[in-house]
Formats: structure tokens, sequence, C-alpha cells
């Protein structure tokens, strides 16, 4: 497919792509957001609104979480979110197996 191919330099690559290596893409200069659970009142909003290019935002039922990879700090979520619950994570941690698998079984990743 098209968009799998390389793309010209300075650009990020395909969220396809992102999902495959499991890396967030080096011309992202923002650092990525993460939602605080305690705060969240899993309202949806920030899932609906994150563009699909990126498509980082989650609601696996007990939380809605932000895969740091596919987030690149845009910010629509955090404009959206009506309890002020999504911060900067800049020292954001690489996503584990498990949630590698589910974003693959929900996003067709
Ligand atoms: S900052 Fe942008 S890319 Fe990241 S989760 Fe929020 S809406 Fe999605
Ligand atoms: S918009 Fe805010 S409150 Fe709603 S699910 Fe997202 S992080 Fe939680």
């Amino acid at each position: 497919m098209p968009w799998k191919k390389e793309t010209p330099a300075g650009r990020p690559a395909a969220r396809s792509t992102r999902i495959e290596s499991r890396s967030r893409s080096e011309v992202w200069r923002k650092p990525p957001r993460r939602i605080e659970p305690s705060e969240c009142i899993q309202c949806d909003m920030c899932v609906r609104n994150c563009p699909p290019e990126f498509g980082a935002i989650f609601d696996r039922g007990l939380d809605v979480v932000i895969v740091p990879e596919l987030c690149s700090g845009c910010p629509v979520c955090v404009l959206v979110c009506p309890v002020d619950c999504i911060y900067v994570d800049a020292e954001w941690a690489p996503t584990g197996g498990v949630m590698w698998n589910h974003v693959a079984l929900t996003a067709g990743g």
C-alpha cells in the first residue's frame, strides 16, 4: 500500500508504520500527552477528537489511555477534555506488549 512505503525525509511515518515499529516519530517536536486516570470521567471526547492520522487514544473499558508512540502532542484532546485531565508526558515510558496487542485488535493496526 502506498502509505507503507518510506516517507520523504522530514515527514512522519504513517500511523500503521508506527504501530508496526512500535516507535514514535522522531519528527514530532512536542512531547506526548497522558491522561490522569484519577481525574478522567471517561466521556470519550478525547477518543472521538484525536485526529485519525494519530489515533492515539483508547478506551479500554476501565480507563482511557494515550499510547505515547502514536501521540504527536498536537494537542486537540487537551482542548476538548471537559475536566482538563490531560497532561504533558515528557518522561513517557514505552508502551508494553499487552497494550500494543490491544491497539492491533481495536485499530486494525
Ligand atoms: S495530543 Fe493530539 S495526537 Fe496526542 S492524544 Fe491528544 S489529540 Fe491525539
Ligand atoms: S476527554 Fe478527558 S475526561 Fe473525557 S475521556 Fe478523555 S481524558 Fe477522560
